[in-house]
């Protein structure tokens, strides 16, 4: 096992260190989630042109039937969902309703990205910003307290997960409220398994992970929290509706310099104000210091293992970006904004 600065075992093929709950390594200093991989790993070109495959199919038998758009996107103004829209666009030509949830965290780089590759792929967007109060609250409780299971926070930290379980809810209730079949996503190859890349929304699981975010709510916000999910009435009233989510990073080629290169052709620009793991959210950082601090390993870190183990990411860049400290004045920002000490 090798080292890093902070002085900390990293398994020698992933990037994963002994701090990761129920981690072992081998007499290689192999570790056992890299071993486990190794028959999945075998399979994956294989099973990426089925699903390149798939997603031709679903899309020559949903392309143009839907009564306003084919596709909603979650998108950030970050890399991956940028080069997903593009990919969706160019590729598909799907008509494309983009989304982007503005928590109030977005940096003016993104914004200024958001812009310029919607207008250069001719995609309608619309921003959704709930009221400061209730996002301060729900980050300032996030911050503090670990109200996801173990199993969530071993891949996010729980600032993170607040906020997502925001964006796919709304994402989910737009694609049902406006008939949209598709729901896309710009999950990055490390971030969500292929097995789920597309797929239909189960409504029953959604309603369980629903009631299991409430419960875990303090009153007063649960009742704030609740009209931003997936209203009870629409799992019968909507069965029909419940989009395909897809989410083609995970079979698509994915290599990060020829996709910046790619987007900064159509005016996207990276941004430099942001932590190392994020292009667009200025709370990011403070989101993964708690989460550190408290868990004693990066938030990111189940992501970037899955990419250097997938030979996406090499394995130096993503030891720097896991193990090179958080940028202070961007954490301090975070912490200054909620309110917090
Ligand atoms: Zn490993």
């Amino acid at each position: 096992m090798k080292k890093t600065e902070t002085n900390i075992k990293i398994c020698t093929r992933c990037i994963l260190p002994e701090t990761f709950p129920n981690i072992t390594f081998d007499s290689d200093g192999i570790c056992n989630h890299c071993r486990k991989e190794e028959p999945v790993l075998a399979r994956a070109p294989a099973r990426k042109a089925d699903y390149r495959q798939k997603l031709d199919d679903l899309v020559a038998s949903t392309r143009g039937k839907a009564p306003s758009y084919d596709a909603i996107m979650a998108y950030s103004g970050g890399k991956d969902s940028s080069y997903t829209l593009k990919l969706l666009r160019e590729r598909y030509d799907l008509r494309i309703l983009a989304l982007t949830f503005n928590n109030h965290f977005v940096s003016p780089t993104a914004f200024e990205n958001i812009r310029a590759v919607t207008d250069a792929l001719q995609v309608d967007h619309i921003s959704f910003k709930p009221p400061w109060p209730l996002m301060k609250s729900l980050f300032g409780l996030t911050a503090q307290e670990d109200i996801f299971s173990a199993a969530t926070l071993l891949r996010a930290s729980s600032i993170c997960t607040a906020c997502i379980t925001f964006v796919k809810s709304l994402t989910l209730k737009l694609a049902i409220e406006m008939s949209i079949p598709l729901s896309a996503f710009g999950w990055s190859p490390g971030q969500a398994p292929i097995q789920s890349a597309i797929m239909k929304t189960n409504g029953p699981l959604i309603r369980q992970n629903q009631k299991t975010l409430s419960a875990s709510l303090p009153p007063e916000l649960r009742s704030q929290v609740a009209s931003y999910l997936l209203p009870p009435a629409y799992y019968d009233l909507y069965k029909d509706r419940f989009p395909t989510n897809i989410h083609p990073l995970a079979f698509f080629d994915y290599d990060e310099e020829k996709i910046k290169g790619e987007l900064e052709s159509i005016g996207w620009e990276a941004p430099t104000n942001t932590d190392t793991n994020s292009t667009n959210c200025l709370l990011n950082a403070f989101a993964n210091q708690v989460h550190l601090e408290r868990l004693k390993f990066h938030p990111y870190v189940w992501e970037i293992a899955n990419m250097v183990r997938q030979g996406v990411v090499p394995r130096e860049e993503g030891i720097e970006k896991i193990y090179t400290p958080q940028n202070s004045e961007i954490v301090e920002y975070g912490r200054k904004k909620l309110g917090l000490k």
